[in-house]
């Protein structure tokens, strides 16, 4: 079988890749070793995080490293043992965060984001799949005066610099908003632009069946059988060969297994999460996803149930689970909202795939002709899903990128 594009990895990276791609009259097989969207896209909290223009990163001030370190908080845990593994990227990774490389990194990445709700919302219509877009917003709820006023102020600045909405609710306000909340908290911050899905795979399966119908191909295989063939590409899936002019790697946090292969040395890492689903307790509502910010927890409306999810864990990819994070935030999250018994037999866990430079992976392989990157979007592979699908798409295909790629040249790192 020929076709004229391989993309590799069927998360929602991939996927809006490949639709993409489509979209542009290009065949397109998209491979994946399982269904669609059935690892870290399926769990994730389900934020389209238009206010997320500061990317996650390493703390800088005293008071919260020693927490860290004493590795006992909700919001961040490690896995000691791969500490020594881990240095290389967390001091990158540390370097990148101190606040003027940050602000700069902020204003790159910035570009990306100011188009994430317009391009889901552009493909969720063309998809019909618009009534999964919930246009709440999500909020930071706050339990001290302190923490709420820091939190105001940097919103403030965001405002100011990246044009990102917020309002301010007081305490009476958010009893109203959310009266199942106990009333513990001082107030909180509400994005108002950002979009959420109630569930994440249920968009990006709407994505693919789109593809479907405009005449794409879903195919099960390994990505690591493939190789070049010609001036192009091959892979092996479903007992055949698939040649294609050309391939993007879209494997989320296993694109490094291809990338070593094929002889690059990127700094990549992860940092898991977890979930967990409630049932809310009698007739108790969740009206916003929110986020505990002094206790370092998600909580977010969803199809099954509220979803639970936890900060960053660092540990090697695929090491043992350990969902401690989940077992110190669960007592917590019951006291803040009702929730009844767990719905799911085991933890979920995923890895977010991450850059010490907080920045994604998007543009051509360097030493590749015809081999494309897409990965690296930690916290915000939902988020910058389908912008990344546009983006890959225009530059495979020659035309005007929407988005300056410089900034996430994989050459950037040497
Ligand atoms: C707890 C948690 C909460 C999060 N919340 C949010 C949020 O609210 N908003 C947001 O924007 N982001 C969020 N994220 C991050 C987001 O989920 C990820 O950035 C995103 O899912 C990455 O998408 P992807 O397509 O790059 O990777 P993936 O979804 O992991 O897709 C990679 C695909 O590659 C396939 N694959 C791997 N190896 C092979 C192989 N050898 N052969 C073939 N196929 C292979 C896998 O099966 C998989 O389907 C969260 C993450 C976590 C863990």
């Amino acid at each position: 079988m020929h076709c004229d594009v391989i993309v590799l990895g069927a998360g929602a990276v991939g996927t809006c890749v490949a639709l993409h791609l489509q979209k542009r009259g290009r065949s397109v097989v998209l491979l994946d070793r399982r269904g669609v969207a059935e690892e870290t896209s399926y769990g994730n909290a389900g934020l389209i995080q238009r206010e997320g223009v500061f990317p996650y990163g390493f703390p800088h001030d005293f008071g919260a490293l020693a927490r860290y370190a004493l590795n006992r908080t909700i919001d961040a845990h490690y896995h000691p043992s791969a500490l020594w593994r881990l240095a290389p990227f967390l001091w990158e990774y540390w370097k990148h965060s101190r606040p003027a490389r940050h602000a700069e990194v902020a204003r790159r990445y910035s570009r990306l984001i100011e188009h994430c709700v317009s391009e889901h919302e552009a493909l969720a219509g063309e998809s019909g799949a618009a009534h999964l877009l919930r246009r709440t917003g999500w909020m930071k709820v706050f339990r001290t005066e302190r923490e709420r006023d820091r939190r105001y102020a940097e919103a403030e600045d965001w405002e100011r610099e990246f044009g990102i909405r917020h309002r301010r609710i007081d305490a009476a306000e958010l009893r109203e908003l959310e009266p199942h909340l106990a009333p513990v908290l001082v107030g909180a911050l509400h994005w108002t632009d950002p979009v959420s899905v109630d569930d994440p795979q249920a968009l990006t399966l709407a994505y693919a069946e789109h593809f479907r119908r405009l005449g794409g191909v879903l195919a099960q295989g390994n990505a690591a059988s493939l190789r070049p063939k010609g001036k192009g590409w091959e892979v092996h899936a479903e007992g055949q060969s698939i040649t294609a002019a050309q391939a993007v790697v879209a494997l989320g946090p296993w694109s490094e297994t291809l990338t070593v292969r094929l002889g690059y040395r990127l700094p990549l890492a992860v940092k898991r999460g977890y979930h967990m689903h409630y049932r809310p307790a009698g007739r108790a509502t969740l009206n916003h996803p929110l986020l505990d910010t002094e206790r370092g927890y998600f909580l977010a409306p969803m199809r099954r149930g509220i979803r639970l999810t936890t900060g960053a864990e660092f540990a090697l990819r695929d090491a043992r689970r350990t969902p401690v994070q989940l077992a110190r935030a669960e007592p917590i999250a019951r006291e803040l909202f009702p929730l009844a018994e767990r719905l799911d037999p085991e933890p979920w866990m995923g890895s977010r795939p991450c850059t010490p430079d907080m920045l994604p992976v998007i543009g051509p392989a360097p030493r590749h002709p015809n081999l494309w990157f897409a990965f690296g979007h930690a916290h915000h592979g939902l988020t910058l899903a389908a912008v990344t699908g546009r983006l890959v798409a225009e530059l495979v295909c020659g035309e005007a990128p929407f988005v300056d790629p410089a900034p996430f040249a994989a050459t950037r790192f040497g």
